[in-house]
């Protein structure tokens, strides 16, 4: 089939008309259990009356103004996540690479004002994913992503996760800032570990370093916590999300601490479609679901069952699944045959995952998903592992 879309992106054949929690149908019928939420990105699963509701009646009254004027919808949302978390102050933008685009810009511009303007370089990490732009690429370092696309943009060290002489090391007069995801999402749910995180704080702190999360995957509920951060109790300068906060409606963020934020002066950063009235009101309606009383105990509670069900299949799949990972509801099974085939048998037993990097296979489900969503999948995940047991009986690792 020829297609006026760019080839970028390996489709599977599958056509969504309609969603329904962590449901989704296809135009011919098929009935789906999606654990893949459009890569971690649908929080409230599909069709929720409560997200619905706040876009509709947002897009009838205004969609967008720009950040000429002030935009209330915005000026809420802020003020919520700063309540929420350890920041002082947000900016808002569309995509996760934008908004790491705009931390890294953030740190530059903070130690520059601070009087180092030499310290320009970011130590990033093997395996990490920051997104596609050209700064991020270089930030994301995969060679793969890189080739092609000309020189890398200058300006970003890489070193082993989880190893804190590595990191000592790569530090020079020239270093700004450590930039990280508190679990590796795309690389295959490689959590850093606490102590880790603890010592990058201190180092950055004894140094004069800023310490930048990219929460993009592991932020806004995903891991059981509004922040993943939160679990290891170690407190950023600044940090990104962006996937789960629309609950499917593009909206990225940058929350900060004053020290940084106060260095982006008017003029110093922006974006035209950014913290708009519309994506502002989706935000604002996935955060009255995630902030109500007891949301993220619900969450944490649906992923100790899926851990417990899911150990079990690791047992009685052992030459199919080879271990679980993961945190909350971002969760890897690392698979003994390709990964892709175990998606594939999966998408054939009617249930979406992603795959991410060193083999796994990646369920990020809804954060909405009932009990029984639980049970089925695993349900499901076992007709796959039994089919790809009668396919393919040799291993890849
Ligand atoms: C998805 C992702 C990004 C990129 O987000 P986009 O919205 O695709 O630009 C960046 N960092 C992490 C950790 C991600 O998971």
């Amino acid at each position: 089939m020829i297609s006026a879309l760019m080839p970028t992106y390996n489709r599977a054949d599958l056509a969504f008309e309609r969603g329904e929690g962590a449901w989704l149908y296809t135009t011919d019928g098929r009935r789906f259990l999606d654990f893949a939420a459009g890569i971690a990105t649908c929080s409230l699963g599909h069709a929720n009356a409560h997200l619905v509701k706040a876009i509709s009646e947002q897009a009838a009254r205004v969609m967008h103004v720009s950040n000429l004027y002030r935009v209330p919808q915005a000026e809420r949302l802020a003020a919520r996540l700063v309540e929420a978390t350890f920041a002082d102050s947000v900016f808002f933008c569309n995509s996760g690479a934008e908004a790491n685009e705009g931390m890294v810009k953030a740190v530059r511009r903070a130690q520059a004002k601070t009087g180092h303007p030499e310290r320009t370089r970011i130590i990033c990490f093997n395996g990490a994913f920051h997104g596609r732009t050209l700064g991020m690429l270089s930030a994301t370092g995969n060679p793969a992503y890189l080739d092609g696309f000309g020189e890398p943009a200058p300006g970003f060290d890489h070193v082993p996760l989880n190893n804190m002489n590595a990191v000592r090391a790569a530090v020079t007069p020239e270093t700004a800032g450590v930039m990280l995801e508190p679990i590796q999402g795309e690389s295959g749910i490689k959590a850093a570990d606490v102590r880790f995180l603890q010592e990058l704080r201190t180092m950055c702190d004894e140094f004069g370093l800023f310490l930048a999360f990219d929460e993009v995957q592991t932020g806004v509920g995903r891991t059981g916590r509004l922040f993943a951060h939160e679990w290891a109790g170690v407190t950023p300068d600044i940090m990104s999300t962006a996937k789960g906060l629309g609950g499917g409606f593009p909206i990225g963020a940058i929350l900060s601490t004053e020290a940084v934020a106060r260095h982006l002066t008017p003029g110093s950063h922006a974006t035209t479609f950014g913290g708009n009235p519309l994506a502002c009101a989706a935000a604002n309606a996935v955060l009255d679901v995630l902030l109500a009383p007891g949301f993220l105990e619900q969450v944490r509670e649906r992923a100790a069952l899926l851990d417990t069900l899911l150990d079990g299949l690791v047992r009685d799949f052992p030459d199919v699944f080879s271990e679980r990972r993961g945190l909350g509801l971002l969760i890897g099974l690392r698979c003994v045959p390709k990964a892709a085939d175990v998606l594939a048998a999966a998408n054939q037993a009617d249930l979406l995952a992603v795959t991410a990097g060193d083999n796994v296979l990646r369920l990020v489900p809804p954060l909405v998903i009932t009990e029984s969503d639980c049970h089925e999948a695993v349900k499901r995940l076992t007709q796959a592992a039994e089919a790809v047991r009668a396919v393919s009986p040799e291993a890849v690792s």
